[in-house]
């Protein structure tokens, strides 16, 4: 079986400036690159779990969010590094897009990314974690059976080493 970390995207891996979808406006949180390469290293898949209800607020498409992250892999590959699979919910109850507007159960807290990914890729669960800045996605990791931790400071690599790989 497989171990794998999940990572939250927004506050986590990128400034969060509420709603990002252009890549003019991405910055890496420091140490999210080293990060990353770290766990490709140490054998773990590497995925990300992101909510993106304004995909359903009507802010951007699935589309931006695609060309987004295939343009994160693009960055991450200069450094050796990548994100194995990107997982994102475009759903949210209160959208203004019909088809993206109910209830989802990807939806973080909601586990089913998580979920997912485990069947997908055969996961250990008990080697598995996530790391996300809210607290929803620490409830998320609960509902899901996996280890959560929340990211604090602003550097993404000072807090693996000192809290997951100390
Ligand atoms: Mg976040
Ligand atoms: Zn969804």
């Amino acid at each position: 079986m497989n171990k794998a970390v999940f990572f939250d995207r927004d506050g986590v891996l990128n400034r969060d400036i509420g709603y990002l979808y252009r890549i003019e406006d991405f910055h890496w949180i420091k140490g999210a690159i080293e990060s990353i390469k770290k766990f490709n290293e140490r054998n773990y898949y590497t995925f990300v779990v992101t909510n993106q209800s304004g995909v359903a607020r009507g802010y951007y498409t699935e589309q931006d969010i695609k060309i987004l992250h295939n343009w994160i892999n693009t960055q991450l590959t200069k450094y050796g590094a990548h994100i194995d699979e990107f997982f994102y919910c475009p759903h949210y109850e209160y959208g203004i897009i019909k088809r993206y507007s109910h209830f989802c159960e990807c939806r973080k807290p909601n586990p089913k990314m998580i979920d997912d990914a485990c069947k997908k890729y055969y996961l250990n669960k008990k080697m598995s974690l996530l790391i996300g800045d809210r607290d929803s996605d620490i409830i998320c990791a609960k509902n899901a059976g996996i280890k959560g931790y929340k990211f604090v400071g602003n550097d993404l690599f000072d807090f693996i080493n000192n809290i997951i790989f100390k």
